[in-house]
C-alpha cells in the first residue's frame, strides 16, 4: 500500500512538473514572440517615421509652393476686395446712407456726437483746423475717433486760394492736417474730401495733376450724392425735406452735412432726419476707405 501510494503520488508529480514546464515554456515563447513582434513594430514604426519624415519634408516643400501660391491668391483676392466688393459694402438693393460732416470740429461737436450716440450711428468727419487751437483740436479729434467715427482730411486751412495754388501747396496743407489726425488717433488718414469738391472751380488749373498726386499717395477722395443744403441757407423743415428727398434719390447715399458754428442748426434737425430715413428703410453705415467713392472729377 505504501509503495503503491508513493508510486501513485509519483504518477501525479511528473505530469504536474511537465505541465509547469509546458506553462513556463509557453509563457516564454509567447513573451519572446510578443517581444519580437514589438521590436518589429518599433522597427516598422521607425520605418514609418522615416517615411513620414520624408513625406513631411515633401509636403513641406510642396506646401511651401502652395503657401506662396495661396498668399499670392490671397494678395490678389484682397486687392480685388479692396477695389471691387469689400465685405462691409452693402448689396446693390440695400438702402444705405453714409453720414459725412465737413469743416469741423468745433466746441459744439460733442453735442453732435451725443445725438449720433443716441441712435448708434457712426459718421465720417472730414476735418479742418479752422475753429480750434491745436491742443483742444487734437483732443476733439481723439474723442471723435474714440467714439467710433472716422476722422479724415478736409483741409488744414480751407483757404481755397492757398491750397489750390499748386499741387505742392495742396499736399503740404493735407500733410499738416494729417499730422494732427495722426497725433490724435495714431493713424494716418487715407481719405480726403476736397474743399468745394473734386471738381471745384478753384482747382481747375491744377486738377488732373492734383487728382493724380492724391491717387499716387494712396488717398481715396470722396465727393457726395446728397446734401442737406445747410451752407446754402436751408434750415429747419426745409433742410429736413431736402435731405430726405436727396438721400432717397440714391440707394447708396453719401450725405454731405457741415459741422461748424454757422451750421449748428443741423444738430437740431438731425433726430428728425434720422427717424425719417429709418422709416424709409435706410441703414446707417460708416464711410471708410473701402466704400465705393462718389467722385465728381476723375
Ligand atoms: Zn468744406
Amino acid at each position: 500500500m505504501k509503495r503503491r501510494s508513493r508510486r501513485k503520488r509519483h504518477n501525479f508529480v511528473v505530469p504536474i512538473i511537465v505541465l509547469i514546464f509546458c506553462c513556463i515554456f509557453t509563457a516564454m515563447v509567447a513573451y519572446g514572440w510578443s517581444a519580437r513582434k514589438k521590436n518589429v513594430k518599433v522597427a516598422d514604426a521607425s520605418k514609418d517615421t522615416t517615411e513620414t519624415t520624408v513625406e513631411v519634408n515633401n509636403s513641406e516643400t510642396s506646401s511651401e509652393g502652395e503657401i506662396s501660391a495661396v498668399s499670392e491668391s490671397e494678395t490678389s483676392q484682397s486687392a480685388e476686395e479692396t477695389t471691387a466688393a469689400p465685405e462691409s459694402n452693402p448689396g446693390p438693393d440695400e438702402k444705405v446712407v453714409y453720414f459725412t460732416f465737413d469743416d469741423g470740429p468745433w466746441t459744439g461737436t460733442p453735442r453732435l456726437l451725443d445725438i449720433l450716440d443716441q441712435y448708434n450711428i457712426k459718421a465720417c468727419f472730414f476735418v479742418t483746423a479752422q475753429y480750434m487751437d491745436t491742443e483742444p483740436l487734437i483732443n476733439m479729434l481723439k474723442q471723435i475717433k474714440d467714439r467710433g467715427h472716422n476722422v479724415a482730411v478736409h483741409s488744414l486751412t480751407h483757404n481755397y486760394k492757398k491750397i489750390y495754388a499748386s499741387v505742392d501747396a495742396f499736399m503740404a496743407d493735407y500733410d499738416a492736417m494729417d499730422d494732427l489726425i495722426f497725433k490724435a488717433t495714431g493713424e494716418h488718414s487715407k481719405m480726403l474730401r476736397f474743399p468745394g469738391g473734386s471738381n471745384a472751380s478753384y482747382n481747375k488749373a491744377i486738377r488732373p495733376q492734383l487728382l493724380q498726386a492724391v491717387r499716387d499717395r494712396g488717398i481715396v477722395y470722396f465727393d457726395w450724392n446728397s446734401f442737406d443744403g445747410d451752407v446754402e441757407g436751408k434750415k429747419g423743415q426745409e433742410l429736413i425735406d431736402q435731405t430726405i428727398k436727396q438721400v432717397n434719390e440714391n440707394t447708396h447715399s453719401i450725405l454731405l452735412m457741415h459741422d461748424m458754428p454757422s451750421t449748428a442748426f443741423v444738430h437740431d434737425a438731425l433726430p428728425t432726419i434720422i427717424e425719417r430715413l429709418k422709416a424709409d428703410g435706410y441703414k446707417f453705415e460708416l464711410l471708410n476707405e473701402n466704400t465705393p467713392p462718389r467722385q465728381f472729377a476723375k
